[in-house]
């Protein structure tokens, strides 16, 4: 995977082949959804690659960007690889609730388990924002609520055209 910059000591960013990509898309879905995808085990990169395909494939939405690949360390508990982070934007007529359903099972369909919070993950996808939506309920918290906090967010979500 080319290395395009290391940012700092444990800090790197990449790109592959659709990271970062962009298309003008015409689309009549009414949401835009800024979409957190993280991964640290296996070929990560190559499983953000077949996430890029299986969006695409996906009519209920259409992927209009992705941002470059940020490697960094884990947090929370350390005894695991690095994370590879990238963000990528959708539109989509689903509301908040359904689209958070259908990122569930494409991470069960990318073989995500759930062990214990903060454990080693095949593909992880977190809404971080819908819209300009606000709400904080058992199941969803918008905007994400560690956006702020993690570079695994802000430095993928720098390149952005939002
Ligand atoms: P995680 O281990 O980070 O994948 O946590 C997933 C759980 O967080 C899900 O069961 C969601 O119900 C909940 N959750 C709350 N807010 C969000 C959000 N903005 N994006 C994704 N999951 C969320």
């Amino acid at each position: 995977m080319p290395l395009k910059r290391s940012l700092s000591q444990t800090l790197s960013v990449y790109s592959s082949e659709h990271f970062p990509w962009f298309k003008k898309q015409t689309s009549q879905h009414r949401h835009q959804v800024v979409v957190g995808v993280g991964g640290n085990i296996g070929d990560v990169k190559r499983r953000f690659e077949h996430l890029f395909f299986e969006i695409q494939r996906d009519r209920r939405v259409v992927l209009t960007q992705t941002s470059l690949i940020l490697k960094n360390p884990p947090f929370g508990f350390s005894e695991q690889e690095d994370f590879l982070n990238t963000i990528i934007v959708i539109k989509t007529s689903m509301n908040a609730k359904v689209f958070l359903a259908f990122l569930m099972r494409l991470e069960k369909k990318f073989g995500r388990k759930r062990s214990f919070a903060n454990a080693p993950r095949t593909l992880d996808l977190d809404i971080i924002f819908f819209d300009n939506l606000v709400m904080n309920t058992d199941k969803l918290t918008l905007p994400h609520p560690a956006w702020m906090e993690r570079e695994s967010v802000l430095i993928p979500l720098s390149g952005l055209h939002l």
